[in-house]
């Protein structure tokens, strides 16, 4: 699918009026028009295109030919501005159908929460902002507990409503600020910005008491029990992904080593 984006972004570059219109003039390097320079441009935006699958790199390169284009208005040596409005509603709308992309490439289809890759992304920026601020930035590492048992209980079938049941509850529970990605299985984490350790802690009980008073029902109409193990870190400054989740699964170990269905910190 990726591909087939890539080819049609390709091919509207190919084809976007203005853009394609070599200028006769421009023979001498030197005195390239306006239109002769966009013309280069717009072939090696073409070039990066080709060279990344990156959806999120092509979003910027697209960005920037937008820009590009749009900047052209103001310049009067372009003569043909309704081909120049044409290349720019089919960029505008092929940029749109990359944002549904990036959308769809950077989240769980079971869930609806992130992935592995929305979540570095959000990471990324999430820290950066932490670090720009000085803001607390808190980690939660989640793991339902004893989910071998309910799928053995309960099939594998009910096993996938209990993750969408937990992500629905989940969600409803942090504020929109607040992020959550399935990490692995029955992980997930959650990106507390703006957060100190104890208000994390306040959340997470939060959670719990929502998800005991929203149960998920068997096909005998019988609540099953989805219950969860949370640990809790709080990010140092400039401190790496890897390093802040492998201390909030430190705290995650614990809450499972002291019995389940309970919240730890480790600073
Ligand atoms: P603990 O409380 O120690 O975490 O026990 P647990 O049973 O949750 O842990 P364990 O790692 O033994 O088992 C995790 C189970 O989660 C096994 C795996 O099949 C199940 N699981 C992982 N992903 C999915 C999924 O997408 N759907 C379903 N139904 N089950 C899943
Ligand atoms: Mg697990
Ligand atoms: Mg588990």
């Amino acid at each position: 699918m990726k591909n087939l984006k890539k080819e049609k972004l390709l091919r509207l570059i190919n084809t976007s009026g203005v853009a394609m219109r070599k200028p006769e003039d421009e023979v001498d390097s030197n005195s390239l028009t306006a239109e002769g320079e966009y013309y280069q441009q717009v072939e090696q935006f073409a070039q990066r295109i080709r060279k990344t699958s990156d959806v999120d790199e092509m979003i910027k390169i697209l960005e920037t030919l937008l820009n590009e284009t749009k900047g052209l208005h103001s310049n009067n040596e372009i003569q043909n501005t309704h081909e120049l409005r044409r290349a720019e509603t089919k960029i505008e709308s092929l940029k749109y159908e990359l944002e549904e992309l990036r959308e769809l490439v950077h989240t769980d289809q079971m869930t609806g929460t992130y992935n592995r890759r929305g979540l570095d992304n959000i990471f990324t920026r999430e820290a950066a902002r932490a670090d720009r601020y000085e803001n607390a930035l808190c980690v939660v590492l989640i793991d339902l507990d004893d989910f071998k048992f309910i799928n053995d209980t309960y099939g594998h079938l009910l096993g996938d409503s209990a993750l969408i049941h937990f992500a629905t509850i989940a969600k409803k529970t942090i504020r929109p600020s607040d992020v959550i990605a399935r990490y692995g299985g029955e992980e997930f984490l959650i990106i507390l910005p703006d957060t100190r350790p104890e208000e994390a802690v306040w959340v997470m009980q939060r959670l719990q008491k929502n998800l005991s008073k929203n149960l998920l029902l068997d096909s005998e109409n019988i609540p099953i029990k989805i219950t969860f193990s949370g640990g809790i870190t709080l990010r140092k400054f400039q401190e790496t992904q890897n390093t802040v989740i492998k201390r909030a699964d430190k705290a995650l170990y614990r809450a499972k080593q002291y019995g389940k269905n309970r919240i730890e910190i480790t600073a």
